[in-house]
């Protein structure tokens, strides 16, 4: 099956960055949110950065129109109607994704695959709120979408081998480097990425040194690009917190325990860079 247009469903940090490097491959993308201000934003976000790549020579103004031409805004589900693909990007909560796959079941063609961008939840679980089990898969990308190369593809239980061909070929369409992963909590990247920042928040709410040095620490010492504190604004605290419950649930391992300080933040609202306050303050 060749993907021609697709859906994507949550118009946010991630959401938004999957339909920017789906129309620069030249997919015909409709770009969904429960909140129209969202979708706005969103492709506030996508003209943004295409401008950035038209000034440094990247792009032509009209290739960069023609991207921007290739994005419908949709603030209904039912839009998908006659769609290939979709990629869920909403928030990382077991029962809204649930939810979404199975209205997508009932609206998207049978020919449809329904991919999520989930950082951590089962996929099989996701997959067994529809009736097609076997077009279900993790198409999980990194933040931020149009800079970052990998997207680890999960298979579910029940995926079909067509299914995840698809989806890899298709990721190489998109420039980016697919890694084949199964579905356990986290997947790979999330289990090792998120305990290390969560380690991180115990040291700060141990008080082994502060948010400054912490990071510090990790990027001169372990060249990390970014230290994990910052790293866990950038992602989201909610996510990280999410992510998190995720292990603990899906390991019954209390090694995986969230921080007390991280719920703590997440109450507050205090849920990182898109929120202008986490571990540090953001203009
Ligand atoms: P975000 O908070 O920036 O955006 C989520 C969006 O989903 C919001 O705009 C919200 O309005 C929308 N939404 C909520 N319920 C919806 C529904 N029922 N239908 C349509 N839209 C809905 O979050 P994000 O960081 O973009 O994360 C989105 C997903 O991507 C999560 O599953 C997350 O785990 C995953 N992810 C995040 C990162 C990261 O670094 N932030 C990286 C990889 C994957």
């Amino acid at each position: 099956m060749k993907v021609k247009k697709l859906m994507v469903v949550g118009a946010g940090q991630m959401g938004s960055g999957i339909a920017q490097v789906c129309a620069q491959a030249g997919y015909e993308v409709l770009l969904n949110d429960i909140r129209k201000e969202a979708v706005q934003r969103g492709l506030g976000g996508i003209e943004k950065n295409l401008e950035r790549q038209v000034k440094k020579d990247r792009l032509t103004s009209r290739e960069k129109e023609e991207i921007i031409a290739r994005i419908s805004q949709s603030a209904d589900l039912q839009d998908a109607k006659d769609v290939d693909l979709v990629i869920e990007a909403a928030v990382e909560n077991m029962t809204v994704k649930c939810k979404i796959f199975s209205q997508l079941d009932e609206i998207t063609p049978a020919h449809a695959i329904l991919a999520s961008n989930t950082s951590s939840l089962p996929i099989t679980e996701i997959a067994a709120a529809t009736k097609r089990p076997e077009k279900v898969i993790g198409m999980h990308f990194m933040n931020p979408v149009p800079v970052m190369k990998l997207v680890e593809i999960i298979r579910g239980l029940a995926t079909a081998d067509e299914v995840y061909q698809t989806i890899e070929e298709m990721t190489h369409t998109l420039s980016k480097m697919p890694v084949e992963v199964n579905d356990f909590p986290g997947f790979v990247s999330n289990r090792v990425l998120m305990p290390m920042i969560n380690e991180a928040i115990y040291t700060l709410y141990e008080g082994v040194a502060t948010k400054e040095a912490i990071d510090e620490v990790m990027k001169l010492g372990m060249n990390h690009p970014m230290g994990p504190l910052t790293l866990a604004d950038f992602i989201g605290l909610d996510t990280c917190l999410y992510i998190m419950e995720t292990l603990h649930d899906g390991f019954g391992d209390d090694k995986y325990r969230p921080c007390p300080l991280l719920r703590k933040y997440v109450k507050a609202g205090w849920l990182g860079r898109k929120a202008g306050r986490g571990f540090y303050t953001y203009e």
